[in-house]
């Protein structure tokens, strides 16, 4: 029996030398994906195109033009003012999530541009407590919007979250009122808002500033919808669709307006910044259009989604 006793000092100093996930499993198809070749392809499974989770300092990497990204209100940080516990305290909650993500919380805001031209931006992040909106989330995006409002450039805020913070109860309930009311005056001065909604974007999230957007674009597969798929089916009392509040269905029925793989996302936000807003450009005159010309144009982008959804889509909130 000698064939299975562990030798001293083999197993276990050997793997640790292994740096921990080297390789990656497809969470869609099971491939098998070498680290590196997946980072090389911003995290998007070279079979089937799934689209991983990523930080928000990669969507940052991906979505904006190279070292344009100058973070601001990276200070305010997160406080506990209802002395919340569950199964853990939620201030050691915290501590773990800003040691794991070295955020302080939830949402990532800055200057950045796309293509040259310059945009504010909130890129919220899924590792930092499931990218939930507490106070800090809310205030840090009213202050992105604000500031957008005040340097009179585009919005673009990149979701993912799994709702409201239950932890700081009514008060991350006030941010989507708070987020709500922000964006509205940034569109009574006609600015901008492009919303790109990653998987998965749900809860108080999708029910604000997530579906506030003058353009809804989001990425193949994002899981995006208000209450969990259970809780609908407990009550309404019916099956539902196949495909229910992915990406594609939300497409299909008019609540979106793009889907955008993430290798084309910085592309495309350019070509729609330089439609909306082609005083973008530098000393005010319009954008140069130095590419669009080789990348293919994601076919989803036709006018036909522009349409009002079919009297057959039932109304929803
Ligand atoms: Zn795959």
């Amino acid at each position: 029996m000698d064939w299975f006793r562990r030798k001293k000092g083999i197993s276990s100093n050997e793997r640790k030398s292994i740096p921990d996930g080297l390789w990656v499993k497809c969470n869609k198809c099971n491939e098998i994906i070498y680290r590196r070749e997946l980072q090389k392809r911003m995290f998007v499974c070279p079979k089937c195109n799934y689209h991983f989770r990523v930080t928000s300092r990669e969507f940052i990497q991906y979505y904006f033009d190279e070292g344009s990204f100058q973070e601001f209100n990276q200070h305010i940080k997160p406080v506990d003012p209802l002395k919340f516990k569950d199964s853990k305290k939620y201030t050691d909650r915290l501590k773990e999530a800003q040691k794991k993500t070295g955020l302080n919380d939830a949402v990532v805001t800055g200057d950045a541009t796309v293509h040259g031209q310059p945009v504010v931006t909130a890129v919220m992040d899924f590792s930092f407590i499931g990218g939930s909106m507490g106070s800090v989330v809310g205030e840090k995006i009213a202050r992105a919007i604000d500031r957008a409002l005040e340097r009179r450039v585009p919005l673009i805020i990149v979701a993912t979250s799994g709702g409201a913070r239950m932890m700081e109860g009514a008060l991350s309930l006030m941010q989507m009122a708070k987020t709500s009311a922000k964006l509205a005056r940034l569109s009574d001065a006609g600015i901008p808002y492009i919303a790109v909604l990653t998987d998965p974007t749900t809860g108080g999230t999708t029910a604000s500033f997530a579906m506030l957007g003058d353009i809804h674009i989001a990425e193949p597969g994002a899981l995006i919808g208000f209450a969990g798929q259970r809780v609908i089916k407990q009550t309404i009392g019916q099956d539902l669709p196949e495909g229910f509040q992915t990406a594609e269905f939300l497409l299909e029925h008019g609540f979106i307006d793009l889907i955008v793989t993430r290798q084309e996302m910085r592309d495309t936000l350019a070509r729609i910044l330089r439609i909306l807003w082609p005083k973008n450009g530098e000393n005010g005159r319009p954008a140069q259009t130095e590419e669009a010309t080789g990348t293919a144009v994601n076919t989803s982008m036709h006018p036909g989604n522009t349409s009002p959804p079919g009297s057959d889509q039932p109304a929803s909130g």
